[in-house]
């Protein structure tokens, strides 16, 4: 099973040998910004330790596959219930009882603390006895921003992990060898999403699922290759879907900006492109009026075709 985490190589190795080894400590600070892949590590962890096979977490286990799916009876998410701001003390007691129970099906059970420096000090103090004397069997994560935002008391007793965000290289170079795009799409989706793997990864989802989206890219091939026919064809799963049809109109604006960027040093087909583009500049607008559809797409696959076959 490959480790989650993207960049952050000196994380994972002592990571990976604190598991080989059977010496993952009882409680653990897991701490970074915003999209550093926090959460992912901390499931991770969890799923190595539930998971009973020689090289953990192996993935296909039992205990791994419930631990996937989020439903492991032996690991618990601690997290604000909803419009709370912080975790309660309702929560942080039941942690303290059950963290004295046995484990159900795993030899460990673990507790992942999402969102720990939204905890007062009375709520940590309550858990520090926990932490003085740990159950033998129970590993503790805390997910925070920073361990600053915890007691001193607490992370003493806690090996703290500093997440780094991956440069924009190594950021790059996941999605592009994770997902199979082409590594300037990589480059455009982490530039929309500030360099937020987890944020560029469900933009690239949503991007996917969208009929119209997809279209987008059928109908430029078409454009492409002359034949104004075939753009029309494309465009038929769009029938009547004017939502649709507007991220198709987003999507292509998206690729034919792609295009121009990338042929500054062809002005010729730069000017090609940048043409297109207005065209669809100047139809998209309709969309918004009561437009038939079926005329938009004429209209559109008639003039971007006119550029090509200039
Ligand atoms: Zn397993």
């Amino acid at each position: 099973m490959s480790f989650p985490l993207v960049g952050n190589k000196r994380i994972k190795d002592s990571l990976l040998a604190l598991i080989s080894q059977n010496r993952l400590p009882h409680a653990i600070i897991i701490e970074g910004d915003l999209g550093t892949g926090k959460r992912t590590l901390a499931r991770y962890i969890a799923k190595a330790s539930v998971c009973d096979e020689e090289v953990r977490p192996c993935g296909l286990c039992r205990n791994c596959h419930l631990a996937d799916i989020g439903s492991h009876p032996d690991i618990e998410t601690l997290a604000p219930e909803e419009k709370k701001v912080s975790i309660s003390k309702d929560q942080i007691d039941f942690l303290r009882t059950i963290a004295y129970h046995s484990a159900h099906t795993a030899k460990r059970r673990v507790f992942i603390i999402e969102q720990a420096n939204t905890l007062n000090p009375v709520l940590q103090n309550k858990l520090l006895k926990v932490l003085e004397e740990p159950p033998s069997d129970v590993v503790f994560i805390f997910i925070t921003p920073s361990a600053e935002a915890l007691l001193e008391t607490v992370v003493s007793r806690c090996l703290v992990l500093s997440l780094f965000t991956p440069t924009p290289e190594e950021a790059t170079d996941y999605l592009v060898k994770a997902k199979g795009i082409e590594p300037s799409e990589a480059k455009a989706l982490l530039a929309e999403e500030k360099n937020n793997i987890g944020k560029a990864l469900q933009r690239l989802e949503s991007k996917k699922e969208s009929i119209g989206r997809a279209v987008a890219h059928d109908f430029l091939d078409a454009v492409e290759r002359g034949s104004a026919l075939d753009a029309m064809l494309s465009s038929v799963p769009l029938e009547g879907n004017r939502s649709e049809t507007l991220k198709f109109a987003e999507e292509l604006a998206e690729i034919l900006m792609g295009k121009i960027k990338k042929s500054q040093n062809l002005p010729e087909t730069a000017r090609e492109y940048i043409r297109m583009y207005d065209a669809l500049s100047e139809l998209t607008p309709t969309l918004t009026t009561n437009i038939n559809l079926s005329l938009f797409f004429t209209a559109l696959s008639a003039k971007l075709s006119a550029v090509k076959n200039r």
